[in-house]
């Protein structure tokens, strides 16, 4: 798995940088808590990212109103790249912490235009546990929210 790459303090990482105008990028998109512009390491082409202004390591350092924020303006930025690139399909990916894929430390959503045979693959190691342990999982994140 990847390690963080970038674990400055808020202020400092390289999307706080980005947000501040100290280093370039090709901006799509910002409003009052998010930013969207062209990821450096384009996937596909079309592939943008989808940031907090205020620095937020993870998706569990940002507001409730951030989060949802950055899920509109993936929303709104998936519907420009669908107009713009026709992808046969698109995919969200949000990953937290190094072992979760994260190599940046602000929280971010790619937003990823998605093709036939683009090399893109997941390894998805499906289980299917019995339903008693289904419902426990269930009851225990119930006693957590
Ligand atoms: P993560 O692996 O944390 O989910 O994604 C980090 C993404 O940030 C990578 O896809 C990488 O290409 C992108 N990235 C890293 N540095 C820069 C940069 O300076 N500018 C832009 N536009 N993207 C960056
Ligand atoms: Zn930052």
């Amino acid at each position: 798995m990847p390690m963080f790459v970038d674990t400055s303090p808020p202020g400092q990482c390289i999307f706080c940088r980005l947000v501040a105008g100290e280093i370039p990028s090709a901006t799509v998109y910002e409003d009052d808590h998010t930013i969207a512009f062209m990821d450096i390491g384009q996937v596909t082409p079309g592939h943008v990212l989808v940031a907090t202004k205020r620095h937020a390591a993870t998706l569990f350092d940002t507001t409730p109103a951030e989060a949802a924020a950055v899920m509109q303006t993936a929303r709104r930025v998936a519907l420009a790249v669908r107009a713009t690139f026709d992808p046969a399909g698109l995919t969200l990916l949000q990953a937290n912490g190094a072992e979760g894929g994260q190599t940046v430390g602000h929280v971010h959503m790619h937003v990823v235009p998605r093709h036939a045979d683009d090399g893109i693959t997941f390894t998805w190691p499906r289980q299917e546990p019995p339903a008693e342990v289904l419902a426990g999982y269930a009851q225990r994140l119930r006693a957590a929210l």
